[in-house]
């Protein structure tokens, strides 16, 4: 099979992640409430707004170019911690992309590898410090195994978002030691943190439109 990542697919996949945030307000901000300071949401939709608006803009640029693009928009239009986590982590992977026109099935895996190394140096926080990392990083670990073990696609892909899912999940029992959950006294243990929660819709979206190429 040769599979490529163009920018029209990752155009499809903003499309699916910005509805995806957006139909969820209310929820990502209760949850922000009560371990961080309640802009979580607003913060990153605010961001798929913006990115939505640019899509046609997007669509015409090489991978590359894309990504440096989305994480330009992102770092500006993202407030509060995640925005410079996202944008960081984008211009990370369109560095690490350059001169390609659209990505391989490896360089999928490598790109939230990219991003999320770049997040954990950018945010000095590591897998367990119940942030978005906690989606993120269990996501490209997975990828990564089923790469090693020749997992099918499709396959790796259900893989993929479970881990994801179960990732943000998690983030419900650890205690907080980065961002603002961890000022609290109890560290946010019993809540989940909701930019994990996030991170995971983008994935869900990520792994929806992989899905969709093998059709
Ligand atoms: P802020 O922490 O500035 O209020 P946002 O409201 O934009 O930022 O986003 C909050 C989310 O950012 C948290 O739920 C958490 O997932 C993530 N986060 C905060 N600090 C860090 C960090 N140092 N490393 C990784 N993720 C972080
Ligand atoms: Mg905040």
């Amino acid at each position: 099979m040769q599979f490529l990542f163009t920018s029209a697919d990752y155009v499809a996949y903003l499309r699916c992640a910005a509805e995806k945030i957006a139909a969820s307000g209310d929820y990502i901000t209760s949850l922000d409430a009560v371990t961080g300071d309640g802009d979580h949401w607003a913060n990153i939709n605010m961001g798929f707004e913006s990115l939505l608006s640019a899509a046609d803009m997007l669509l015409a640029l090489p991978i590359d170019a894309l990504l440096k693009k989305v994480g330009m928009i992102m770092m500006s239009k993202v407030g509060g911690s995640s925005g410079i986590l996202y944008g960081g982590a984008y211009i990370a992977a369109s560095k690490a992309f350059t001169g390609k026109e659209a990505l391989q099935w490896e360089d999928v895996c490598r790109m939230l590898e990219v991003m999320v190394t770049d997040m954990m140096q950018r945010g000095k926080a590591e897998p367990g410090f119940k942030t978005m990392i906690d989606a993120l990083y269990p996501a490209a670990q997975a990828f990564r195994y089923c790469l090693t073990q020749n997992v099918s696609e499709k396959e790796t892909v259900s893989r993929v978002r479970q881990a994801a899912i179960d990732g943000a999940e998690a983030t419900r029992t650890m205690q907080a030691v980065k961002g603002r959950a961890s000022y609290r006294t109890d560290k946010g243990v019993g809540h989940l943190d909701p930019g994990a929660v996030t991170m995971s819709y983008q994935l869900e979206c990520l792994c929806d439109t992989l899905d969709e190429k093998f059709k």
